[in-house]
């Protein structure tokens, strides 16, 4: 068996940017190498020559090959190894895991923003020394990923943790009078429409009777609120009951011993005192609800997390 690579490359696919981090340590604190490039939206090669381009600069940098793992936006067909539901067109329909492996000439892991989050706090974060934890990112989505003993659970889909496609009970949706929004999965009444970020500023503009001066987002909602506006804080209740009502549906599911929030709405600072009271009322009595902690690495994880699948996956093989 060949000895694991020392060094790690963390690289976080976005929208806009490509940024490779190597780390030198087994606790992934220490930054050695940094380097970020434009992301090449529309051509496959382009984007292949990018990633690799920064991989051998990291190579040459450092001395030796670093092991490679990568946060990429979208889903892994896990049976294809291609690309679905990417915000990158180029990487649509592409099996980039195994391409950048012949380009590459080593294992690459490859993980979604969500995974590399929970994985990241998992190990060293806020979540360090508990046996399990989810790692909830609530942006302009609502995604997650399950960490057990500081191992990620994928699922036969890759899918585990994506508790946002889950659909609005009735017994809410009757009880605030919702409309019923269709999701761009497919399917309609997500409770990501309803708890995200942009569900957030959805409910309170449909609330408000859809005026252009409502379209608020939640930072302006939350100083309406704390003003003692009445719909902002009708709006603010209704929120953290849905998002409550979501996690609660974790804690049946997978019994997290801790929840830590990602994303912007990670940012409120009232809901680390709030969600666990709320979830308590969408579960049984002797239920002891998880603690609900805040991001230690927040928006480095995309790169800590991918780099952390690379650590695992080199330590497996
Ligand atoms: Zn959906």
């Amino acid at each position: 068996m060949t000895k694991p690579a020392e060094i790690h490359y963390g690289i976080d696919i976005g929208g806009s940017k490509i940024e490779l981090v190597a780390y030198g340590d087994a606790e992934l604190l220490e930054e050695r190498f940094r380097k970020r490039v434009a992301t090449p939206l529309h051509s496959f090669d382009a984007f292949l020559d990018a990633v690799c381009g920064l991989v051998q600069e990291a190579d040459a940098a450092l001395g030796s090959p670093g092991s490679v793992g990568l946060g990429a936006p979208g889903v892994t067909d896990p049976r294809s190894g291609r690309q679905l539901s990417s915000n990158v067109p180029a990487l649509n329909g592409q099996a980039l895991g195994p391409a950048l492996q012949a380009r590459l000439n080593r294992p690459v892991s490859i993980g979604n923003d969500c995974q590399c989050f929970a994985l990241s706090e998992a190990h060293g974060g806020a979540a360090a020394g508990y046996p399990s934890m989810f790692g909830a990112i609530i942006g302009t989505g609502a995604g997650g990923g399950f960490c057990q003993n500081g191992q990620l659970l994928r699922g036969r889909n890759g899918l585990a943790g994506e508790w946002g496609h889950s659909a609005l009970p009735a017994l809410l949706q009757q009880k605030y009078q919702l409309p019923l929004w269709s999701c761009a999965c497919g399917l309609t009444g997500c409770l990501e429409r309803y708890v995200s970020g942009s569900g957030y500023a959805a409910l309170y503009r449909y609330f408000s009777g859809g005026k252009t001066e409502s379209m608020l987002d939640v930072p302006a909602i939350e100083v309406l609120a704390e003003a003692a506006d009445p719909l902002a804080l009708k709006l603010r209740e209704m929120h953290l009951d849905l998002l409550a009502y979501g996690l609660a549906q974790l804690v049946l599911i997978e019994d997290p011993h801790v929840i830590v929030l990602g994303g912007g709405l990670s940012k409120l600072q009232r809901l680390y005192a709030q969600l666990p009271e709320a979830m308590a009322r969408h579960l049984f009595a002797s239920v002891q609800v998880p603690e609900v902690l805040p991001p230690r690495f927040g928006d480095a994880a995309g790169t800590r997390g991918a780099a952390l699948l690379a650590l695992q996956a080199a330590h497996l093989a």
